[in-house]
């Protein structure tokens, strides 16, 4: 019939819109750092710090860019080089993702803080004796911790669509499972964040609406993606130097998994856990300042995951001649998340992880 003709051009949009709107239309090469990955492939290398007075560095990642196109995951682990199962899981997930299958793009970076992976340090940069997660969104001309915040903020946060930070106790710390949502007052990150926090699956999530909304002044990981609109979550499983615990190694991979077919980037069906527990407020507790001795030996009176009473004794710290000079007490109902689980303490440093089932 004369009056049905479609014009070519009108066929081929057509045909472009349909595709775009299957995801069908092939994946184009992906650059992150000196990486550029064609569609279907994976590549590993590193992100160059550059030198300054306190030295230089390198990032090693993992790119997998999917055979269709979809949304950019990024996987960061080893922001404190002492918590080891996010790092094993993420040389895991760069090994089994498979590109041909992947619609869109993940970024891995298996360990962030190289200086303090390998000199074994909790919290602190050995370079600086700053804490690389309290220092983003980083500085260009900054110190070392500085430095790469600044490069994983452009390198790696720039280019992705959605965040997961995997972090577990640090090597002095005794740690619970679980997920940190971290509304900004932003419902177009915080939603799907909390989403996000679900999909990943854990039963434990604490929800901390304390974080920074500035882009400029984002201090955490995480943060400086939720802060330039980019869902992201923290995750935290596995603890105390720890390496070989598979349950905890095997809770981040199965997370990650989970999140890229919530995120539809992989198919198959998205398992949520059959019931959460949502817990607000929650308190690190730290060794004073005030107090005349500034260092000591702590002494855990609980243990991680105990459910405790408001005022109980969750530990004491001793002087270095063994004399008692503070008491530890849960300033609420709650259950401990973390508590320290080695005797070095110094003032300000944290104790115990407290934090209470919401609504009650
Ligand atoms: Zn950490």
């Amino acid at each position: 019939m004369e009056n049905s003709k479609v014009p070519a051009e009108l066929c081929a949009l057509l045909l472009v819109t349909l595709a775009l709107s299957c995801g069908v239309l092939p994946a184009q090469t992906f650059q992150v750092g000196t990486l550029q990955v064609p569609p279907s492939q994976v590549q590993s290398g590193y992100l160059e710090v550059p030198e300054g007075p306190d030295g230089r560095t390198r990032i090693p990642v993992t790119v997998i860019n999917g055979a269709a196109r979809g949304p950019a995951l990024a996987v960061i682990a080893g922001i404190h080089g002492y918590e080891y199962p996010p790092i094993l899981a993420s040389q895991r997930l760069a090994a089994s993702i498979a590109p041909q299958r992947l619609k869109g793009r993940v970024i891995i970076v298996h360990i962030a803080n190289v200086p303090s992976f390998l000199k074994r340090t909790t919290y602190y940069s050995p370079a600086d004796q700053l804490n690389l997660n309290r220092v983003f969104p980083g500085k260009q001309d900054g110190s070392l911790s500085e430095r790469i915040a600044y490069v994983i903020t452009k390198e790696v946060i720039e280019r992705a669509d959605y965040l997961v930070d995997l972090h577990c106790g640090d090597g002095n710390e005794s740690l619970r499972p679980y997920s940190y949502w971290m509304p900004i007052g932003n419902p177009k990150v915080d939603e799907p964040a909390k989403q996000m926090a679900l999909a990943f699956g854990l039963d434990h999530i604490v929800i901390d609406p304390t974080r920074p909304n500035s882009a400029a002044a984002s201090l955490y990981c995480s943060n400086t993606a939720m802060t330039r609109g980019k869902p992201a979550v923290t995750i935290e499983s596995g603890g105390m130097g720890v390496s070989t615990d598979e349950g905890e190694i095997g809770a981040i991979e199965r997370g990650v998994e989970n999140l890229m077919r919530h995120l539809r980037m992989a198919d198959g069906k998205v398992e949520m856990p059959s019931k959460v527990n949502w817990y607000e407020p929650a308190e690190v507790l730290r060794f004073p300042e005030n107090l005349p001795e500034k260092a000591g030996l702590f002494h855990a009176r609980v243990r991680k995951a105990q459910v405790v009473e408001k005022g109980a004794l969750l530990g004491v710290v001793t002087d270095f001649f063994g004399k008692q000079i503070y008491e530890l007490r849960a300033p609420f109902a709650g259950e401990v998340f973390y508590v320290i689980g080695t005797p070095p303490i110094s003032a300000g440093e944290p104790l115990a992880f407290v934090c209470a089932l919401k609504g009650n």
